[in-house]
């Protein structure tokens, strides 16, 4: 048996969801031409990185203790700085995620009486306690930083004469998240982000712009950095990690910047020169070697997701034919069981975990129940196919990921057939 269709129906998939995902793929093939031509373009930009840092064998070799002379960790920095066009990178195990590698920016970069803004809205829920919006011990608002947030205007454009308003004396750093995260304005494109920087560089030339560049790394041909950005921060567990890195977050910019979150990520005094790799360098080089190909599966995926649930009649955000700046895709269900079947069909396309049965639960930091769906190699990477959904109004449910297309693909396919099995897809005409 090496007929594809017979597969699908051992795995689940009738021909009816096999049916209308291959008519939505066929009239994907320039988008996804495009997908793969900007994969293509970063892929020469990281192989172009790796050999001008000449990476060799010895970089993949771990190191213990304080971890001095670390070559491959020093050089593996050297290729970020290189493929984000930045002076120098701080890219290490020791962050643990992206809140972390956040934290450590902005906490690094300002000192007590500056003042923090957001033009863009209100940051990633993560980071309200890290800057103090929300009461927190060890917030930068104990140590006497104040935060200033300026909203995105109803049309999603940026307020100008609220962030002119808003830029004072105390203006130190400016964050800017270039990805819509879990709300539902627009996602930043580079180019926007390099017109923000300008204006505000404009106004106030000495103030640092860091952009929270979470899911938006290789989406694009350019990044944050190459339109003005001083810091570009990020998970390794998501886009740069290619799926293999097992945990670390990475900091590109400025000489300077850079140098103040690695007094700030270790000791002052010790900086760079500590923090042993342990074992992960293997992954840290051969999943940032693979992140342009991975990035482009998981925007695939998320632009066929919006296909067919668009074509079933669900709401979409982006919409199938928007332009994409980031791999998340969300969708709204409508009801509560929707939000269930869906991601049970993603949990059970799981290459790990496959046979578990996920239940929304009350999980810290939400106010309501969430339910998630995620069988993934590194636990809780988002780069892998990933879903979740807080069970509320309007019940939607925000998924990325998938380390190839293919997989992405049958995760929505298994996700929709779970949805047309349970009976509660809207649009029955489609079958
Ligand atoms: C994921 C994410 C973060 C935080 O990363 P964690 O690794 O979950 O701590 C911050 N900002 C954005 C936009 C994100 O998507």
């Amino acid at each position: 048996m090496n007929n594809i269709a017979d597969l699908y129906r051992e795995m689940d998939i009738d021909s009816d969801v096999l049916g209308l995902s291959d008519r939505i793929i066929e009239g994907l093939k320039e988008r996804f031409k495009a997908i793969d031509e900007t994969a293509e373009y970063n892929q020469l930009k990281v192989l172009k990185a790796m050999r001008e840092c000449r990476v060799s064998e010895a970089c993949l070799s771990a190191s213990s203790g304080y971890g001095y002379n670390d070559l491959g960790r020093d050089t593996l920095e050297k290729v970020y700085a290189n493929v984000f066009h930045t002076q120098d990178a701080l890219v290490r195990p020791q962050i643990t995620c992206g809140t972390h590698a956040l934290a450590v920016a902005l906490a690094a970069n300002t000192r007590p009486g500056d003042e923090i803004l957001s033009p863009v809205g209100k940051p990633y829920d993560t980071l309200e306690e890290v800057i103090g919006i929300r009461p927190s011990c060890g917030s930068l608002a104990e140590y006497g930083i104040s935060y200033r947030q300026v909203d995105l205007k109803d049309d999603g454009s940026f307020d100008l004469d609220g962030i002119k308003a808003a830029i004072n004396e105390k203006t130190h750093l400016v964050t800017i998240q270039r990805s819509k995260g879990y709300q539902t304005r627009p996602t930043l494109s580079v180019s926007a982000i390099g017109e923000l920087i300008s204006f505000i560089k404009g106004i106030k030339p000495d103030v640092i712009c860091m952009v929270d560049n979470c899911y938006g790394e290789f989406v694009e041909r350019l990044e944050p950095s190459d339109a003005g950005a001083d810091m570009v921060v990020g998970s390794l567990i998501k886009n740069p990690g290619g799926g293999l890195a097992p945990a670390g977050g990475y900091i590109a910019g400025t000489k300077e910047c850079v140098e103040r979150c690695a007094y700030r990520l270790t000791s002052p005094g010790l900086g760079k020169e500590v923090g042993a790799s342990l074992n992960v360098l293997p992954s840290f080089y051969q999943g940032f070697f693979l992140a342009p190909t991975v990035t482009a599966g998981a925007l695939k995926g998320a632009i066929f997701a919006a296909g067919i649930l668009d074509a079933l009649g669900y709401k979409v955000f982006p919409g199938p034919d928007d332009s994409r700046h980031d791999i998340i895709q969300a969708v709204t269900l409508g009801s509560p069981e929707c939000v269930i079947s869906f991601c049970r069909g993603i949990q059970a396309a799981a290459p790990v975990d496959s046979f578990v049965v996920p239940e929304p639960w009350a999980m810290p930091g939400y106010d309501s129940d969430v339910i998630m769906a995620a069988g993934a190699f590194v636990s809780g990477s988002s780069i892998e196919l990933s879903a979740d959904g807080p069970i509320k109004e309007p019940y939607t449910v925000y998924f990325q990921g998938g380390l190839t297309f293919e997989h992405a693909r049958y995760g929505i396919m298994r996700a929709v057939q779970q949805l047309k099995n349970d009976g509660i897809y809207t649009d029955a005409v489609l079958w």
